[in-house]
């Protein structure tokens, strides 16, 4: 595309609420066939909600005080939502020493001389934690589409956490346009497969990969544009920023992480889907005006 159009583009995407970093972006959209994209903050809010605690053996202050105070160094939208709900109870959050991340499957310190760990049935299996019992009773809220996270207090299993986070309004028009488009849609989450399986039901999408760590996000767009594809993947958090760098166009949404923007070459203003195929119809006038 010559310049001048590259301009006119560039203006009526950022009026659009649509960043391109370079013409290459504008110049690309228009050849996406797969879209790739997260499921937390990106098809979802990401304001979740605790709407669900299971002990075994815990009481429920004590649990969700050890959950708090693991999660309060924390930048995920899951641990804000734990903070939150123990703040509202009232509840004195204890310091955490230690604090560790593990991207994509949760968080773990030492809070009043106990190991706690926070995250994902992945970390559980790290942590070496027998948690079949948790697995239990995450099956319900998982069938209606909510996280379930565990617990873990010295190896034990402590509790389980259901958080219930909103699908954009946005979402559906969105995808709906971009499938009617031939876009193929690519669900990437780290959560559970039947929470993600549970979401992705009400939407138009082809493909479910759940249980994924930032790493395998990545090997996945990889692995479609071996295929032949030529893939965009959208993201907000931390966890999927080299899934953004692996695929042809990384598209950062503006609510999410800085990480996530700074690896994107798109930024989607307004964090939410409506903002792509909006990018991809300014792409096509744009490369068409001028070939
Ligand atoms: P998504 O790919 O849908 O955006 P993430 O990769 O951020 O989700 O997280 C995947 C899963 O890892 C979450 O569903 C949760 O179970 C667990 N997890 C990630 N971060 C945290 C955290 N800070 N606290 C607890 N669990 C976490
Ligand atoms: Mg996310």
């Amino acid at each position: 595309a010559t310049p001048m159009s590259i301009m006119v583009a560039s203006g009526r995407g950022a009026r659009a609420g649509v960043l391109f970093r370079d013409a290459a972006a504008i110049e690309r959209l228009r050849d996406v066939d797969t879209l790739v994209f997260d499921k937390t903050g990106t098809l979802t809010e990401g304001k979740p909600v605790l709407v669900d605690v299971r002990t075994f053996g815990y009481e429920r202050a004590k649990a969700l005080a050890f959950a708090a105070a693991v999660e309060r160094p924390s930048e995920h939208p899951l641990a804000a939502a734990i903070v939150a709900a123990a703040e509202a109870e009232g509840i004195a959050i204890p310091a955490v020493s230690g604090f560790q991340v593990v991207v994509g499957s949760g968080v773990s310190g030492t809070v009043d001389g106990h190991d706690v760990a926070l995250g994902n049935a992945r970390l559980m299996e790290a942590e070496r934690v027998e948690a079949g019992a948790a697995h239990d009773v995450a099956e319900k809220p998982r069938s209606k589409g909510a996280t379930a996270m565990y617990l873990a207090v010295d190896g034990r299993l402590a509790a389980m956490l259901s958080l219930a986070d909103e699908v954009k309004p946005s979402t559906k028009p969105a995808l709906d346009a971009l499938h009617a488009a031939g876009v193929r849609l690519v669900m990437a989450t780290g959560d559970n497969e039947a929470t993600a399986r549970a979401l992705a039901s009400s939407l138009p999408i082809d493909e479910v990969h759940a249980g994924v760590s930032p790493e395998d996000k990545a090997r996945l767009v990889a692995a479609l544009k071996t295929k032949g594809a030529t893939v965009a993947m959208a993201g907000d958090g931390v966890n999927d920023a080299p899934a953004l760098a692996a695929a042809d166009i990384g598209i950062g949404m503006g609510n999410g992480s800085d990480i996530a923007i700074q690896s994107a070459s798109v930024t989607l203003l307004k964090g939410d889907l409506a903002g792509i195929a909006r990018a991809r119809a300014l792409s096509e006038a744009t490369v068409r005006n001028i070939r």
